[in-house]
């Protein structure tokens, strides 16, 4: 009862339930639910119907607004609210579990019932592990009607293709093959009449037939060995009644050298390789003209380049691409650039440079971009302001670092913050410093040509990461690198001039390609073969 009064708001039932038969509370209850009361018996009737309904669904809101079924279970914990809580909890929990229908195992008949002949069958047609001997199929015995032979007839002929290996000789090639020593004997004797047996370039292929055994135990007799002993001669070596002879095949082969021009276009790499050029042709094209001109920023997409390769065909349909012989830059139909290739160590030569000396702008000392400038910088380790006496290529390691010019190494070794580095001494006072390499491709005192590999990007020394530091000398002192120029002395002088320009008009005159064409279409004539019998016969 005090805690139904403290409570101003407690439900009356409890009141009701709490105070007993108390009269004072038990008539105030009925007082107050007795227009329910009254309701109920006159509950047929339509009109009063709602009122009844909505009260009884007022009076279970309010309840519900009033009593805490799900309090929260740590706080108050053992008063009656809680109590209350746990019973919810509880009852819930029971609930869950009596309905809980139960999990039971079900039962059901096998999709085929497999016997001991079934398993078999199926074994035959599967592939056993590897590590269980990878059978499969069925097996089956000799039965004792099989009878093995006493003697098994030799096949007549062999015929196989042997080809010679890296580092092999032909003597142990026709061992290995099956050929007698006797034959083996002749028939390096009679190839080195026709060109020293070293000469077969490994990798040729070797027909080889074997005839019958002259007696039992004895190696098969040669029959016949074909194989291409040079780019422009098949050799035949057949047996001819008791001993062996060789008969030589020329291969008429034609040497023009193969011309190809086009347009610049938005590629020079990709419009090259449309127009028919073989990709490294291209290379060594890019990489001579990359001497003169910046192919980023001098080549135009009107302008026409011009490439001559030396080139081979055979009339068996081989090709075999040389050097570059001629690179040329064409603008508005007047040649721009004409480098040929010039003496025997067979480097690119200007045709504009012979005779008189000139400036020549440096090249790029590595494929990559300029990270750093020459000029005061925050160094990136040392933290202060410091004079950077070079320039910067950022660069993959291990990218080839070449000479900008031709010269002379004064220095290749450690240096200091340097790490490994190599300096060059061009004409004119002018010098070239290469830094951080991962490795050093030439020695001290040697002769460098413009373009050589001289090492590779690496970050040795006081350096963040693989670049190349690139430094420029003028008489001892560094100087911005970026736009200067060496002078390049003529390297073809006077004598040797008119055979440059002999040899010039000479590629120049090539038919742009002449030499694209099949040679087994082009001449089927029998006299140019007749003249090249004449010319390889011994
Ligand atoms: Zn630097």
């Amino acid at each position: 009862m005090f805690k139904a009064v403290k409570r101003a708001h407690t439900e009356r039932a409890e009141i009701d339930h709490e105070s007993g038969p108390s009269g004072a509370a038990g008539v105030r209850a009925a007082a107050c639910d007795e227009p329910v009361i009254l309701a109920f018996p006159s509950s047929a009737s339509v009109q009063e119907e709602p009122v009844r309904g909505a009260s009884l669904r007022a009076a279970i809101e309010s309840w519900c607004a009033r009593v805490d079924l799900a309090p929260d279970l740590a706080s108050d914990i053992g008063s009656r609210t809680w109590l209350r809580g746990l019973a919810t909890l509880l009852g819930l929990g029971t609930a869950a579990i009596a309905l809980c229908p139960g999990f039971t195992s079900v039962q059901t008949a096998a999709a085929m019932p497999l016997g001991q002949q079934e398993r078999e069958e199926f074994r035959s047609q599967s592939i056993a592990p590897l590590a269980l001997g990878a059978d499969s199929g069925r097996h089956m015995g000799a039965t004792p009607r099989v009878s093995p032979l006493a003697d098994a007839p030799e096949r007549p002929r062999v015929q196989l293709v042997s080809t010679l290996g890296q580092g092999d000789s032909l003597g142990r090639l026709l061992e290995r093959a099956g050929v007698g020593a006797g034959d083996a004997a002749r028939v390096a004797q009679l190839i080195a009449h026709v060109l020293p047996n070293e000469d077969i370039a490994s990798g040729t292929q070797f027909d080889i037939t074997l005839g019958r055994r002259p007696a039992e135990g004895e190696a098969r007799l040669l029959e016949s060995l074909d194989f291409r002993a040079r780019f422009d001669l098949d050799l035949s070596i057949e047996r001819k009644g008791s001993g062996l002879a060789v008969v030589q095949h020329p291969i008429r082969v034609d040497d023009t050298p193969l011309r190809i021009r086009g347009t610049v276009g938005s590629s020079l790499y990709r419009s090259a390789r449309n127009a028919g050029a073989p990709v490294g042709a291209i290379q060594s094209y890019l990489q001579a003209v990359d001497k003169y001109l910046s192919l980023d920023g001098d080549l135009r997409s009107g302008d026409g380049f011009d490439m001559i390769v030396s080139y081979r065909r055979s009339a068996k349909g081989e090709r075999q691409v040389g050097d570059l012989l001629y690179a040329g830059v064409e603008r508005g139909g007047k040649p721009r650039l004409q480098l040929v290739q010039w003496g025997k160590d067979r480097a690119m030569f200007a045709a504009s440079a012979v005779g008189q000396p000139r400036s020549v702008p440096i090249g790029q000392p590595v494929a990559g971009r300029i990270t750093s400038n020459y000029g005061a910088r925050r160094h990136p380790i040392l933290r202060y302001m410091r004079m950077h006496a070079g320039i910067d290529f950022g660069a993959r390691h291990g990218s080839p670092i070449y000479a900008v010019a031709d010269g002379t190494v004064t220095y290749a070794g450690r240096h200091g913050g340097h790490g490994n580095y190599v300096r060059l001494q061009h004409g004119g006072g002018l010098g070239t410093g290469y830094a951080h390499m991962s490795r050093i491709a030439v020695r001290n005192g040697g002769q460098v040509r413009a373009g050589q590999v001289i090492g590779y990007v690496g970050s040795t020394g006081l350096s963040t990461g693989p670049h190349l530091h690139f430094e420029a000398y003028r008489n001892g002192r560094t100087i911005n690198p970026a736009g200067i120029a060496v002078v390049q002395r003529p390297q073809i002088d006077g004598r040797e001039r008119d055979a440059f320009k002999a040899r010039l008009n000479a590629l120049l005159a090539v038919e742009p390609g002449a030499a694209l064409g099949s040679l087994a279409l082009e001449g089927s004539g029998s006299a140019q073969a007749q003249r090249e019998i004449d010319k390889l016969a011994p």
